[in-house]
């Protein structure tokens, strides 16, 4: 290794055991250095490479486990919207089978009265209602259980929503249909009734205001003689001016002024019913006129035989005096 040329080599020699020769093997100097450093190279060219693909797998795994961690985020979202979505619905059906619980009982309320309704006009024969109300419709019957529930989940939820509020609506303006027939059938039937009552010819109705009895029907002692003697009607002490009513519906008989009576009024009734109303101030009918329950036909007064301001009332029945308290008590 002396030599110029030895310079540019070495001369490895390998010594292995007794059975086998001495190898020589001569490297350049050059060789020797490139390899080494060829090997570096090739090395740090894997680490690089296998940093590279390492990173490329982390970079992957992390995207693959963002991925399915957004996955599962969505996941948990879409079941946590459609548990919200399933309290909201249960919350909307309560809602809505208490009001079809409300909606039911107001419509047994409108039911009984409108059966109500329809027994009076049945009874009395009434045409003066419209038509319409005289329909007689089966009571309607709501079962909201049947109507809601189930698979909901299977319908678009939303769709299920839109018609929850559909329903709400309709229930809305039921619930106000309901409301005005509540208020209106009461009224209907009131008026009704006071119409029969008006034109009911039974002479049942306190003939004037004051309720005083000064005397009453039957055997008593005359005020003007002191002797005993039959008193054929009802006298009802009041003021001068007070209003005497028919006590039914009629046709006046009778409307003049005679002694002992003074200013007095008969009314034919149906039935062979008559009233008379004696010692009045003031008449307001004439015979043939149609008067109605309730009707003012005079004022009280005391003209004929009379001690003081008071209406001489009688009932004949059948051409009979009768006592009228039972009519009009
Ligand atoms: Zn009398």
């Amino acid at each position: 290794m002396k030599s110029a040329k030895s310079k540019q080599h070495l001369t490895l020699l390998v010594l292995r055991d007794a059975q086998h020769a001495v190898k020589q093997i001569h490297i350049s100097k050059p060789l020797l250095i490139a390899v080494p450093t060829a090997a570096i190279l090739c090395l740090s060219g894997l680490i690089v490479s296998m940093q590279v693909h390492s990173s490329q797998v982390i970079s992957k795994m992390e995207h693959e486990i963002t991925s399915k961690t957004i996955a599962n985020l969505q996941m948990e979202l879409t079941v946590n919207n459609r548990e919200e979505a399933i309290l909201r619905l249960k919350n909307e059906i309560v809602n809505l089978s208490s009001e079809a619980d409300d909606m039911k009982s107001k419509m047994q309320r409108v039911s009984e009265l409108e059966d109500e309704l329809q027994k009076f006009i049945k009874k009395h024969d009434i045409s003066m209602l419209p038509e319409s109300t005289e329909v007689h419709t089966d009571p309607l019957s709501l079962d909201a259980s049947s109507h809601v529930g189930g698979e909901f989940i299977a319908v678009h939820q939303s769709e299920v929503l839109d018609l929850t509020q559909e329903t709400k609506d309709d229930f809305e303006l039921m619930r106000k249909l309901l409301d005005t027939m509540e208020n209106h059938i009461p009224n209907t039937l009131e008026k009704a009734k006071e119409t029969q009552e008006m034109i009911s010819g039974t002479p049942d109705a306190w003939p004037t205001v004051s309720k005083v009895l000064t005397s009453s029907f039957g055997y008593r002692t005359d005020p003007f003689t002191g002797k005993a003697a039959f008193h054929a009607g009802i006298d009802i002490g009041g003021q001068t001016g007070d209003p005497i009513y028919a006590a039914g519906a009629g046709q006046v008989l009778s409307a003049e002024e005679s002694g002992a009576r003074g200013l007095y009024i008969v009314i034919q009734h149906p039935e062979g019913l008559q009233t008379s109303y004696m010692h009045m101030s003031h008449l307001k009918v004439s015979p043939g006129d149609l008067v109605s329950k309730g009707e003012i036909i005079g004022e009280m007064g005391s003209t004929g035989r009379s001690t003081g301001a008071h209406l001489h009332f009688q009932v004949i029945k059948q051409d009979e005096v009768v006592n009228p308290l039972p009519y009009i008590d």
